[in-house]
């Protein structure tokens, strides 16, 4: 079903810091429901175009559409949460329990005390739920590993129930044995309705994770469905795991359109 508006739309959309372009010229569509990964290289625009959806910098040409309303006039930001690289970070001495972390995404300004009604502690019990994390409630968070706090920081980020929800680098502080039910809980979350959007450099075991693949480097190279990505992997591209996004063959894809994820 792709007539409904999309959740994000990209339209010629190009940034530069200084002089050069580090985006050029990206157009992209995520509909609803869509698990997209957006891989790149170090230095490939991966956070700067996160930074422009989340309306943290503002593009010097093109246009970005959230929920089909151009960002310049987008209020629901609740519609959107976003876990950032750094989040997962507290040390064993930081003195907040699990439920106290998910209960902070509830309250917009840090630091500002906010009475939590009997709706709201469902609302986070549920969100710790969601992310696998019920047995650690009353932990605290510096005493767990660096996958279970980025767990319980995408907890954070559900409890205020988006409709979309942006992951930078999810799995950087996740051992490696604990990557798969990472990854596990992600489809479940995404199954069970939230549309989300993850950006990694790990372009290897990507696309059996997700729906749909970016792959960035300045400019978009590839868009398409993770069959259509594999299958690509295969035929057209010789170093995908070096620099290779850019050695892409994309002759069959139509950039104009934009990508229908
Ligand atoms: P990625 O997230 O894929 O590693 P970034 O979006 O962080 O890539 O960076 C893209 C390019 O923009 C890089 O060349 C980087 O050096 C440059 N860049 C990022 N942030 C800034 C900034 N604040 N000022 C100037 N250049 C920047």
């Amino acid at each position: 079903m792709k007539n409904i508006r999309p959740i994000i739309e990209i339209n010629h959309l190009s940034y530069r810091y200084e002089r050069e372009n580090v985006l050029e010229d990206i157009n992209l569509i995520v509909h609803k429901g869509a698990f997209l990964g957006i891989v790149g290289p170090n230095g490939s625009g991966k956070s700067t175009l996160l930074k422009l959806i989340l309306g943290l910098l503002r593009p010097q040409n093109g246009e970005i559409r959230l929920f089909g309303e151009d960002i310049k006039q987008f209020k629901d930001q609740h519609k959107i949460g976003f876990v950032s690289q750094k989040a997962n970070s507290f040390n064993s001495g930081f003195p907040a329990t699990v439920y106290e972390v998910v209960s902070s995404g509830l309250t917009k300004k840090i630091g500002m005390l906010r009475f939590h009604k009997n709706e709201d502690s469902l609302k986070i019990k549920k969100a710790i739920a969601a992310v696998g994390m019920e047995k650690f409630v009353d932990r605290n968070i510096g005493e767990l590993s660096g996958g279970q706090q980025q767990r319980v920081f995408i907890a954070r980020a559900l409890v205020s129930d988006p409709e979309l929800l942006i992951l930078d680098e999810p799995t950087v502080g996740v051992d490696a044995e604990n990557v798969h039910s990472f990854y596990e809980m992600l489809s479940k979350l995404n199954r069970d309705g939230i549309t989300l959007i993850m950006v990694t450099h790990d372009i290897g075991a990507i696309s059996d994770k997700v729906t749909n693949v970016a792959c960035l480097n300045k400019a978009l190279h590839f868009h398409g469905t993770s069959h259509e990505f594999e299958t690509e992997k295969t035929n057209g591209m010789s170093d995908i795991y070096g620099h290779g996004v850019h050695l892409l063959n994309h002759d069959h894809h139509h950039e104009h359109e934009g990508a229908q994820l």
